[in-house]
């Protein structure tokens, strides 16, 4: 039996700039709480010593998908369901609303937001790869004002990020991608349902007008490594061949050499490196097929 040992208080303003104003006077003292699936479960056993608890879920703001001209804007409150069922997010960022689809249950989908999977910063977090891939920014807010931090710079360690404690993340905003570029998303787990990634792969291609040389590429991992990361070799080696000349055995091959994953219960660091090869060789393939079929 748990017993309190400090008293809480809950708080779970309409505004942003009311949590602004709460998080910077509790500073390290009180904790935000979106979904919660990740912070009740790791607190469950210290759950009465949090002092303070920031709530997030009345700013409504913070919920809202906003299209603009040349990106997407998402409210860090945004649900898995959300990124899954939105029409934009399908539309211009398919494996965005496929990773989502695949995380947890749908309990899980319809609790989790899009921001406590990036602040969690588990090398497993099944966003964080496809944000990275995409190029996604991060907006943090605080009294003292905002900063955008591009994804790659935002994580730095496993379960640890650049975010100051007086700081909210409140967008992740998006570049709309350009006419044919195409995307695959990779997810290799355990099971079918409720995994955790052994590996996960997000692959972005951008292809000239003439949909057949490759102008920007992109491959982010997750789960091989203590944050998501990106093999920047594979772009530069990409960047300016034709497609259809690429060697997709060659550039699996750089993708096994780069990462050192590490042995844990999901998996050992040889079977990681030898999925890997594989999953990109898969999503190779499935980037040709779709270039192939483009109208
Ligand atoms: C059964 C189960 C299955 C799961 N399966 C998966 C899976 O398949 N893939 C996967 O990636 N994850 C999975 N998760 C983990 C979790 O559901 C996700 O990481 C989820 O996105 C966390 O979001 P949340 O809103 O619940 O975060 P919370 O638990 O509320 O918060 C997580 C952390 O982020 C901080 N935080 C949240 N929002 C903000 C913000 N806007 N600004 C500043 N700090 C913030 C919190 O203080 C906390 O430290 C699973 C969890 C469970 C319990």
């Amino acid at each position: 039996m748990h017993q309190r040992t400090v008293p809480c208080q809950y708080f779970a303003p309409q505004k942003i700039e009311e949590a602004l104003e709460i998080l910077s006077k509790y500073g390290k003292e009180i904790k935000v709480i979106a979904g919660g699936t990740d912070l009740l479960i790791q607190y469950y056993d210290r759950l009465y010593e949090v002092g303070y608890w920031l709530d997030l879920k009345n700013i409504k703001e913070l919920k809202e998908i906003k299209i603009y001209q040349n990106q997407i804007e998402i409210g860090a409150m945004v649900t898995h369901t959300q990124l899954e069922k939105s029409e934009d997010i399908k539309k211009y960022f398919p494996i965005l609303s496929q990773a989502a689809a695949d995380i947890g249950s749908p309990q899980i989908r319809n609790r989790g937001t899009i921001g406590g999977n990036i602040v969690n910063a588990s090398p497993a977090g099944d966003l964080l790869a496809p944000l990275m891939a995409y190029d996604a920014q991060f907006r943090l807010l605080s009294i003292q004002g905002e900063k955008l931090v591009p994804a790659e710079e935002f994580f730095i360690g496993p379960k640890k990020t650049i975010l100051e404690s007086a700081q909210l993340l409140t967008q992740i905003t998006l570049p709309l991608p350009k006419k044919k570029t195409y995307g695959c998303w990779i997810k290799i787990g355990k099971r079918k349902a409720l995994i955790i990634a052994t590996i996960a792969l997000a692959l972005i291609v951008e292809m000239a007008e003439d949909n057949k040389t490759v102008k920007d590429a992109r491959i982010c991992l997750g789960s091989v490594a203590p944050t998501p990361i990106e093999i920047k070799e594979i772009r530069e080696k990409v960047i300016g061949k034709k497609f259809s000349e690429l060697d997709f055995n060659q550039l699996g091959q750089i993708v096994e050499d780069k990462i050192s994953p590490i042995d844990d219960i999901r998996g050992t660091r040889e079977y990681r490196k030898d999925v890997a090869k594989n999953i990109m060789i898969n999503a190779l393939e499935e980037i040709s097929s779709a270039r192939r079929s483009y109208k």
